[in-house]
């Protein structure tokens, strides 16, 4: 088959491949854009596949970075572009069901697409748009089915993460598991237990924002792979309805994990450790915390000004696109203007600070400073009080009088 409009991305790495043939070696784009371009689908990364080995990639190329060198990947620079080029290879004896013992480089293209891990990834394509084709990859592709290339079970044995790339791919792309192959990942899900958390959540993260998450959701669950994700395994009933939420796809990761805690009704106080069990940064769970209790409130009603404050903006749009989920109609521009009038947007924003109270009042500095300037940001939200000096000063006082 012959791919007859190359994407630019493509054109632009021509000579890329261009200089690796010149240099006596072979080249090929391989891996998930040539996937994607039969489906006519945006490419992220070009991936290129050459015979060559990576002492003699760097030779051919002036600007190069090792970023995995023993994998035989290296980084070419060129015109502005960073190109990923992997010697082929293969991955011998996988004793420990994650990572191959042995990665041996080899010069043969067959060789290094026998390893990948379904037929719809084991494809390649040079540089004139010739797709090659060895593992029926493209039936595949067209009849919408994820294959494992060779034996499942061996290759889910070498490596159990591909069981979850498999369940992401169904989400991504809607396609449907080849019966043997979805056997094999019933059969092994429990080799998963063998595999990083790391690894387990990237694709746990893809799957749950695919366009198809409840085909992907349904066969985690089928699959029984849920029981071996960090967290899930006492969930069944609650994952099942989280599996036939209606709503478009999930836009973004935050958003995923609010849906999904608030459908498996973890309290707030379990939130941080199960988070912290899928090795998610204390910056995404704050902002998972603060979104999920925006999203509680947002519910019942409107936010309230301190709300639309404490969130910001940012986290308040989030927690409006959520509302579609909950059979309700999201209303960004209304939150922007609400959010726009607020009369203070942050602490800095108050009229007085600490040092204003510290000297009118000539008390020692304490906790009282604190809790007067947030009863005085209340104040100004809910526009009780004007946002003056004056104005705050005399209610700090009547609030320090009477305590
Ligand atoms: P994406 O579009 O998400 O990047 P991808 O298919 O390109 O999907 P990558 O993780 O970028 O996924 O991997 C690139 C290619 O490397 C895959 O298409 C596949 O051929 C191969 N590959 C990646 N991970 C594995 C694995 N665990 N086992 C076998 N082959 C793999
Ligand atoms: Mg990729």
């Amino acid at each position: 088959m012959q791919v007859k409009k190359m994407p630019q991305e493509y054109i632009k790495a021509r000579p890329i491949i261009n200089k690796l043939e010149q240099a006596g070696f072979e080249a090929y784009f391989v891996g998930g854009s040539v996937r994607d371009i039969l489906l006519h689908q945006k490419i992220h990364d070009v991936d290129i596949a050459t015979s060559a080995f990576p002492a003699e990639v760097k030779a051919i190329f002036p600007k190069t970075i090792d970023i995995g060198i023993e994998h035989g990947t290296v980084l070419v620079l060129s015109e502005g572009e960073q190109y990923e080029i992997t010697t082929f290879r293969t991955e011998s004896t996988y004793q420990d069901f994650r990572r191959p013992d042995d990665v041996q480089f080899v010069r043969s293209l067959e060789e290094d697409l026998k390893r990948r891990d379904f037929t719809i990834n084991a494809l390649a394509l040079n540089k004139k748009g010739t797709v090659i084709d060895l593992f029926n990859g493209l039936t595949d592709l067209q009849n919408k089915i994820l294959r494992a290339v060779g034996d499942p079970h061996e290759r889910f044995h070498e490596d159990a993460l591909r069981m979850m790339r498999g369940l992401r791919f169904v989400s991504q792309l809607g396609f449907e598991l080849e019966p043997t192959t979805f056997e094999a990942i019933k059969e092994n899900h429990n080799l998963l237990e063998k595999i990083s958390v790391e690894r387990i959540t990237i694709e746990f993260v893809k799957l749950l924002l695919g366009e198809f998450r409840n085909l992907g959701l349904e066969m985690l669950l089928a699959s029984q792979c849920y029981q071996y994700c960090p967290g899930l395994a006492g969930y069944l009933k609650e994952l099942e309805k989280f599996a036939e939420l209606k709503g478009p796809r999930i836009k973004e990761e935050t958003q995923a994990w609010v849906l999904l805690l608030d459908t498996l009704q973890i309290s707030p106080k379990q939130v941080r450790s199960f988070l912290k069990a899928w090795k998610c940064s204390n910056e995404r769970i704050r902002t998972v915390q603060a979104v999920l209790s925006g999203l509680q409130e947002r519910k019942e009603g409107f936010f309230q000004p301190k709300t639309l404050y404490d969130l910001g903006l940012k986290q308040a749009l989030l927690v409006e696109e959520l509302l579609p989920y909950y059979q309700k109609t999201s209303q960004l521009e209304r939150v922007e203007k609400k959010y726009e009038a607020l009369p203070i947007k942050n602490l800095s924003q108050l009229a007085i600070n600490g040092n204003d109270l510290l000297q009118f009042f000539q008390q020692k500095p304490g906790s009282w400073i604190k809790s007067s300037l947030e009863a005085c940001e209340k104040k100004v939200l809910e526009r009780q009080l004007p946002n003056q000096k004056q104005d705050l000063l005399s209610y700090t006082q009547t609030l320090l009088s009477k305590s």
